[in-house]
């Protein structure tokens, strides 16, 4: 059967760059956007858009068999700061929308699925630097634990009952186009538009808290690249570690500076600074890197001179 995309929660952050790549690569009919809100401009015009709730299964399904769909991409979520303050909501949310997707798969009305995890599956007695891929997981946010139960269900679903489910451990994602959604990492993409717009920014986190990072692109190729890869590749079904960069908010900000010279930052740590420190501050990555070849292209250095040449155009 031909691939046909159905991409859940199209309309956020990373859903609104992967499902562009995704239309360039399988042409735009064969990729369905979904959200519970319309998506830019460019979304609404380049191919078909269904409002679905992905935690309504039945809507899932009504769609999948009106296309046709063989893949479906789930990113419908509620992020980490969000979440902590709508545990129950977060909780739904993120489960609900999983096993419902899985459960479609299990019933063979889909042949392959992917589920983005998160660095949030870590705790604070997570080994902190080049965190491994198989350590240990205790997060202490609602959105981690909804990451790593996550996790462990994809992996349930794909020995219990053969699913193809594949999942990465996003770090924090960097991009211009489409604003985040309520992340701890947040201050990496809000920085750029304060440093261009008002020369000034005040961050959320301490001026020293590493945390691993990926510019936009790095992301969209990834996920791709785990979908496209031969299934006896893949030899992680919970979520893989995924690593492009680190930084502190000092060091993107030195960064910054490079181009803008009177660009000053302030700290003001809030509530995100608890959900930060317990989190990895780099990962490594080497199974994704031998499994199924992944390699980055953008440190903090390529990223920054690319979203600053890309603000000033907007
Ligand atoms: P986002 O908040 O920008 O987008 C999520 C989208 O889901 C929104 O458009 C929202 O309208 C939609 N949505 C909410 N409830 C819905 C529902 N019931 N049905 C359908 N759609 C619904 O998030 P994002 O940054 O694009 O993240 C996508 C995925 O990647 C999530 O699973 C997230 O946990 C994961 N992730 C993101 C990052 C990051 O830095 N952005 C890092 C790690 C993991």
């Amino acid at each position: 059967m031909k691939t046909c995309i159905l991409v859940l929660g199209a309309s956020g952050q990373i859903g609104t760059e992967l499902t562009q790549k995704l239309r360039f690569l399988y042409g735009n009919t064969q990729v369905i956007a979904s959200d519970i809100r319309k998506g830019n401009t460019q979304m609404m015009t380049s191919g078909p858009f269904e409002i679905i709730d992905a935690t309504d299964k039945a809507s899932i399904l009504k769609v999948v068999q009106q296309y046709n769909v063989t893949q479906v991409y789930l990113l419908a979520a509620m992020l980490s700061a969000t979440a902590e303050n709508h545990p129950q909501k977060a909780w739904n949310l993120n489960m609900n929308s999983l096993l419902a997707v899985l459960d479609l798969a299990k019933e063979k009305h889909i042949q392959q699925i992917y589920w983005p995890s998160s660095i949030a599956v870590f705790g604070p007695t997570t080994p902190k630097q080049n965190t491994p891929q198989k350590t240990v997981m205790e997060p202490t946010t609602v959105y981690g634990i909804s990451k790593v139960s996550g996790e462990f269900w994809c992996n349930y679903y794909h020995k219990k009952y053969g699913v193809d489910v594949r999942s990465l451990r996003y770090p924090g994602i960097i991009s211009w186009k489409t604003k985040p959604g309520g992340g701890t990492t947040d201050y990496a993409v809000d920085i750029y538009f304060k440093a261009m717009e008002e020369k000034k920014y005040q961050c959320f986190l301490s001026e020293n808290t590493r945390l691993p990072m990926m510019y936009m692109d790095d992301a969209v190729n990834a996920t791709i690249a785990l979908m496209q890869a031969d299934a006896d590749t893949i030899k992680i079904r919970n979520g893989y570690n995924l690593s492009a960069m680190d930084f502190t908010p000092k060091e993107i900000a030195q960064e910054i500076q490079k181009h803008i010279p009177e660009f000053e930052i302030t700290y003001q740590p809030d509530f995100r600074q608890k959900i930060a420190d317990s989190w990895p501050s780099s990962i490594d990555d080497s199974q994704a890197r031998k499994d199924w070849n992944w390699q980055h292209q953008f440190d903090l250095e390529s990223m920054t001179k690319i979203i600053i040449q890309q603000i000033k155009k907007l």
